[in-house]
Formats: structure tokens, sequence, C-alpha cells
């Protein structure tokens, strides 16, 4: 069985991404070492009464990796695959993305050990609300606010924002964002993530000389992320190719009518059997020939043993930590542009900012303000990291990590180390 609280190679593999851009910077090595460590991490048991009677104990965790810039931010993920390890480097990643988009927030993530699939709604509640009754003391509008991730959405994200009410014995839509729009969301919030991937390829595109009209696109995962980004770039006259789900892809090299494989998949709930278009594995998709490749899954997709037959001209990263570091070395050497996770699936944390600036207000904006506002954070992001690759000769994903480590330690730094 599966050691959920073992050190793992995620996020020593993170830590290894954070040493290589500290090295270029050449920062103070005792507060680098305090982002080194998360600030907190908590493990809890929920014990829920299922339909049949049975009583289940489930884990949950939150890990709080950085205060240092304001209160800790990050999706929660159900999943049965989710370890301590996967959930504190993809808290570790949110500090940084937070400090890319220079919002001001630090960084963490939760997970539950789960099938959403195998549970009644009933059951999704009940192990959403005691998840959350648990974390009441580490989570709250100043403290962490949590957002959906894999296999959460808006529905998971109200009964969080209600269990926490009910506690505090008043409303604080604040606490989470990704609600629905009646529940103090943004407008926006839900296709952000997707909307921003496609801005930052778009504006890699024209730094390498790539139009997005008229060039393919493979996307691997069409959950929220993959298929807004999908839907976005058919809009722009991209075409689609592949796209895929957790059971297998489905391909035509003349371009996926984009509305239709939603509807599909929206009837049938898998991809498998959509019959305009030929079936291929995960493993095939990422390896189809094609100019952006956008991985909008999992981590660990792009690795050393398929790394030097992929053939997309530019990867943008929907997902968190799609590629390993060696797979890295192998893009780089092809000459493959890699925008990194940080900076390209920024856009969702970055509305959720908004989202939580609107809830503490009461004064919603129009989506049209939220889609500019994000527009501007990301392309003046992706503009500095372009700044730093160029000035330090590094590629993108380290020229990120270096912004973002730069801008999380001055704060560590001024902070000061209280004792
Ligand atoms: P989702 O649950 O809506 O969709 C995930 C998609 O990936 C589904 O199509 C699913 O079938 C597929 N999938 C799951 N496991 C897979 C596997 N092992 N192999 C191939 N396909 C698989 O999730 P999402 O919110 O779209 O998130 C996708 C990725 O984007 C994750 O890495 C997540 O951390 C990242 N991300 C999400 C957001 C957000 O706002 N939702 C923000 C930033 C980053």
């Amino acid at each position: 069985m599966k050691d959920i609280f073992a050190q793992g190679c995620l996020y020593e593999e993170t830590l290894k991404r954070f040493d290589e851009a500290a090295d270029v910077l050449n920062v103070h090595k005792g507060v680098y070492n305090v982002l080194r460590h998360p600030y907190r991490e908590v493990t809890v048991y929920i014990p829920v009464q299922m339909d049949n009677g049975e009583i289940k104990v489930f884990i949950g965790f939150r890990v709080q990796h950085s205060i240092a810039r304001g209160p800790a931010k990050g999706g929660i993920r159900y999943s049965k695959e989710v370890t301590l390890d996967e959930v504190r480097a993809l808290a570790a990643w949110m500090t940084m993305k937070c400090a890319i988009v220079n919002i001001p927030f630090g960084g963490g993530k939760g997970g539950v050990i789960c099938e959403p699939s195998e549970l009644s709604m009933n059951e999704l509640e009940k192990v959403t609300r005691r998840y959350t009754a648990s974390m009441i003391e580490i989570w709250g509008p100043e403290v962490d606010v949590p957002a959906p991730d894999v296999n959460t959405n808006e529905q998971i994200m109200a009964w969080i924002m209600d269990t926490y009410s009910m506690h505090a014995r008043h409303t604080v839509t604040s606490v989470v964002t990704g609600k629905p729009l009646n529940l103090g969301g943004s407008r926006g919030r839900k296709e952000a993530t997707g909307r921003g991937v496609v801005i930052v390829l778009e504006q890699a595109a024209q730094t390498f000389g790539l139009p997005v009209r008229g060039s393919t696109a493979v996307v691997q995962g069409f959950g929220n992320v993959g298929s807004i980004a999908a839907y976005l770039l058919d809009q722009i006259g991209c075409k689609i190719i592949a796209v895929s789900d957790i059971f297998n892809g489905i391909y035509n090299e003349n371009g996926l009518n984009i509305d239709d494989v939603m509807k599909y998949l929206k009837e049938h709930k898998k991809l498998e059997g959509y019959p305009k278009a030929a079936k291929v594995s995960n493993q095939e998709l990422l390896e189809i020939s094609c100019d952006f490749l956008i991985p909008a899954a999992v981590e660990n997709q792009i690795t050393i043993g398929n790394a030097d037959r992929i053939k997309a001209k530019i990867i943008c990263e929907g997902a968190n930590g799609p590629t390993t570091i060696e797979a890295d070395k192998i893009l780089n050497e092809k000459g493959i542009i890699v925008v990194p996770d940080i900076l390209a699936n920024a856009g969702g944390v970055t509305v959720s900012y908004f989202e939580w600036v609107q809830d503490r207000q009461g004064y919603f904006w129009t989506e049209e303000q939220v889609n500019d506002a994000l527009m501007q954070i990301l392309v003046s992001s992706y503009k500095e990291v372009l700044a730093m690759s160029k000035q330090f000769n590094v590629p993108l994903r380290t020229a990120s990590y270096m912004l973002g480590l730069e801008r999380v330690l001055e704060c560590i730094q001024t902070r000061g180390i209280y004792a």
C-alpha cells in the first residue's frame, strides 16, 4: 500500500526547481531556507456515515506553504491518488504562482483521498462539510482561502462557504473562491484558468513568431481548464486536433468541433465513443504532431520516457506539474518552448483574488472588467518573466521561479524572523 505521508519525489522535484532559481539569483541562504519548508501542514480524519449506513473514515490534508505575502491560497483536490507530498508540492507552486502575478496571497493546497464518482451527492456533501469543519481554525478570509481543483467544483465551494458560515454564525463569502455567482462568486472565475492559458500561450506564440490562427493544438484533460482552453483557442482560429479525459483521447487531424465534443461529454460522461474522431491513448495523444500542446490533466505526464517523442513547438502547461525535470532538459535541447504551470495556469488564482476582493467589498464587477483585469495582469507577468529569461539567459520556467522567489524572499526578509 502507498504511504500517503511519505516524503516523496514531487516536493523534492519542486525544491530542485526552487534551488536552481535560487542559485541563479544568488539569494540569502538563511532566508531561502525558510521557503524550502512549508509553514504548516494539517491532516484530518473525516468520518462519514455512508448511504448504506456504513461509517467510513476519509483522510484530508491542507498544507500552507507560505503566508509571507498574505493568506494562504490554493485549491482542494478530491482524488484517490492524493498524498501529503503531492499537496505539499502543489502548495509550494501556489506560493510561486501568487508571487508571479503579484497578488497579496501566500500558497496553500488541500486534498481529500476519495473518488467522487463513487460517492452519492449526499456522501460528497458530508465529506466536504466535515473536512471544512475540521479545518475551521486554519481557514478564513485572512488566513487561508481554498478554491476548486481536480474533481471539486462550484457546488463543493458552496458547501464549504455554508459550513464555515454556520460556524461563524454569519455569512462569510470570502472564505473560499470559485463559488456559484449567486453566492458571491465572480463572473469569469469558472473560465479563468483556461482563459489565462490561452492569453499566455498567445503571448508566447507572438514572442516565438508562431501565429495562433491556423495553428494546431492538442489538449490533454478535457475538464475545467482543458475544455475552456480548447474552446477559446478554437474561437480564435486554432484547430484543436485532439483532446482527452482520464480514460483516453479522441483525434481528428482535420480538427474537432469543440462545441459538439462538449455536448457529447455532457451526455455520455466520457469522450470514448465520440463518433467523429479516432480513439488514441493519453500517451499517444502527447506525441501527436502539433504546434501547441496543452497538458491540462495531472502531474508527471511528460517524462524522460516520452519527452524526446514530443513534437509540439510550444507546450503551455494548464495542469500543475505535468513535466518532470529530466523531461524539461530534453525539451530544452530539442528547442521546444515550455510555458510553465506557475505562469500559464495562474489565471485561476488571479480571478480568485478578484472574487475575494469583490466579496470583501460587496461590490461585483462585470465579466468584461474581470477579463480585462485578468488580461492586464497575465500579459504584464508574462513580460516580466520573459525579461528575466532574456537577462539571465534561462528558460521561461527558471525565470518564472526566479521572479516568484525574488518577491517572496523580499517579503520574508523585510518581515524578519520572529523569535
Ligand atoms: P477537472 O477535474 O475539471 O479536469 C481534469 C481532466 O483531466 C478531466 O478531463 C479528467 O478526466 C482528466 N484526467 C484526470 N486524471 C487524468 C490522468 N491521470 N490522465 C489523463 N487525464 C486525466 O480539473 P481541472 O480543474 O481542469 O484541473 C486540471 C489541472 O489544472 C490540474 O493539474 C489542476 O491542478 C490544474 N489547475 C486547475 C485550476 C482551476 O482553476 N481549476 C487552476 C490552476 C491549475
